[in-house]
């Protein structure tokens, strides 16, 4: 049961294209998030290499905000895209973000967080018709599952939604680094989900399928 194949093949392909068109980034980056039909607007951040302000869905899923639109760095815009089947294999078709772009520093420390590059996004909530709305601070539960059994036994329909996602953002090697409520108390409400810089990425595409 392995879908990898074919996108072995289009990765292939995809990262000659990019050697081959190294002088123009932005536009590798934008061809690769049209190629997943998101549409998107140019936009200007202090910070972020390639910034987008994304109009679409990414991959089926759509992301809003309260207070900002979601402007972030294409490469993060193309692993959220790519990620979208996962959402979307778990009924999940809306999320919440808090932030994604914001200069800041990583809490207790003098380092930039990847917020301030655009390259990282706080994701509180998950809705789907079927699903209602899941919150990351209600309906994740914490400390399940190890290195071998990253799922766990979770004891709601909910905490299990949460957790096989969270597995399962975590082994596509689409995101440098996903933070949930197991890291630490500042992440108690969300995942953070973090993307490699465009021009340091060798995964395009998602290495593992999507569990129903
Ligand atoms: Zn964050």
């Amino acid at each position: 049961m392995r879908l990898v194949a074919p996108y072995v093949f289009a990765s292939i392909a995809t990262l000659g294209g990019l050697a081959a068109a190294h002088a123009d980034p932005l536009g590798e980056c934008t061809a690769e998030l049209e190629a997943h039909g998101v549409t998107w607007k140019k936009a200007s951040r202090p910070g972020i290499a390639h910034p987008v302000e994304v109009t679409s869905a990414l991959g089926g899923l759509t992301l809003t905000s309260a207070d900002q639109p979601l402007v972030i760095d294409c490469s993060l815009a193309v692993s959220l895209a790519e990620a979208g089947h996962y959402f979307r294999a778990l009924g999940i078709e809306r999320a919440s973000f808090s932030s994604a772009y914001s200069r800041r520093n990583v809490r207790g420390t003098n380092r930039p967080s990847k917020h301030s590059f655009g390259l990282a996004i706080d994701v509180h909530t998950f809705t789907g018709p079927d699903l209602g709305t899941l919150r990351v601070d209600r309906d994740y539960e914490q400390g399940l599952g190890d290195d071998v059994d990253c799922l766990g036994t979770p004891l709601t329909q909910g905490g299990a939604v949460l957790k096989v996602l969270q597995c399962q953002l975590v082994r596509s090697g689409l995101f440098h680094l996903v933070l949930s409520p197991d890291y630490d108390d500042a992440h108690h409400d969300h995942f953070h989900l973090e993307a490699t810089p465009w021009g340091d990425r060798s995964a395009l595409r998602a290495t593992t399928q999507a569990i129903h």
